[in-house]
């Protein structure tokens, strides 16, 4: 990905972007793997303490209905955010103590492909969230 990608792509599909929102679509790129509106917020912050958060929900919302950013919910108190380009894995996370870890693509594959020859159903599963109970606290719950 090239610097600046994001406004460029903004841009490509006439969405006007105003100083204030090329702060926060730089930062959202410089940001690996899962960040939340707050994560983007502190980092716009050090570049404009002007700029708020509606405006950072704003800018969040505009990249999600242009599918640039897929939400994620990972069962923390605040919505994730990624970058389209961050999704080509999924997450495992524990109910219990939150511990998680990623699996490739592959994993799901067939799954998805059963559901479209099968079911006629396209899956949203490019980056899927599934939630459980982790070897240590899987023990608890099994009794
Ligand atoms: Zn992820
Ligand atoms: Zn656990």
């Amino acid at each position: 990905m090239t610097p600046g990608y994001l406004i460029e792509e903004l841009k490509r599909r006439g969405v006007r972007v105003t100083p204030q929102r090329a702060i926060i679509l730089e930062a959202i790129e410089e940001m690996p793997g899962h960040i939340t509106a707050e994560d983007v917020f502190t980092a716009v912050q050090r570049v404009n303490r002007y700029i708020n958060l509606a405006t950072v929900y704003r800018t969040l919302d505009l990249l999600r209905g242009l599918d640039l950013i897929i939400e994620t919910d990972m069962g923390a108190s605040a919505v994730q955010f990624a970058l389209r380009s961050h999704a080509a894995h999924h997450h495992a996370v524990c109910r219990q103590c939150g511990r998680s870890f990623e699996f490739p693509d592959e994993l799901l594959a067939p799954v998805i492909d059963e559901l479209a020859t099968h079911y006629r159903f396209t899956a949203d599963a490019r980056h899927v969230v599934i939630f459980g109970w982790c070897d240590s606290c899987g023990e608890t719950e099994r009794g």
